[in-house]
């Protein structure tokens, strides 16, 4: 499991209008397994404010006006920690259940699965 921070960014300046600058420093979190990110993404005030085909809606139609950026951030500690746990596992089998070639218990198969 990850899971990625997407964050709005408005250019800093007099030009910005009232909902770029609202939209400024709103984050969106997407983790895999539980909510995916899609084609746009929805602000639950402004609705859907960005889109990937389109770029910026914003202001609720397509001009070019809207100068504002996203970035995004990844956190992968869950992923991490199950790495961590599946070579735990791998360990313990080649150790205590023999060399009788690969084979993953279902504790293994279980955290393997998981990423
Ligand atoms: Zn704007
Ligand atoms: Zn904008």
């Amino acid at each position: 499991m990850a899971k990625v921070f997407i964050e709005w960014h408005s250019m800093k300046d007099d030009k910005v209008c009232p909902i770029c600058e609202f939209l400024n420093g709103y984050i969106w979190v997407f983790q895999t397994g539980e909510n995916m990110i899609g084609d746009s993404l929805d602000h639950p005030q402004f609705g859907e404010v960005w889109n990937v085909n389109l770029g910026s809606k914003a202001h609720g139609h397509d001009d070019d006006s809207c100068r504002c950026s996203m970035t995004s951030e990844f956190d992968l500690t869950d992923t991490l920690y199950m790495v961590k746990e599946l070579r735990e596992h791998l360990v313990y089998e080649m150790r205590y259940v023999g060399t009788s070639g690969p084979s993953l218990s279902k504790a293994g198969v279980d955290a393997l699965s998981k990423l």
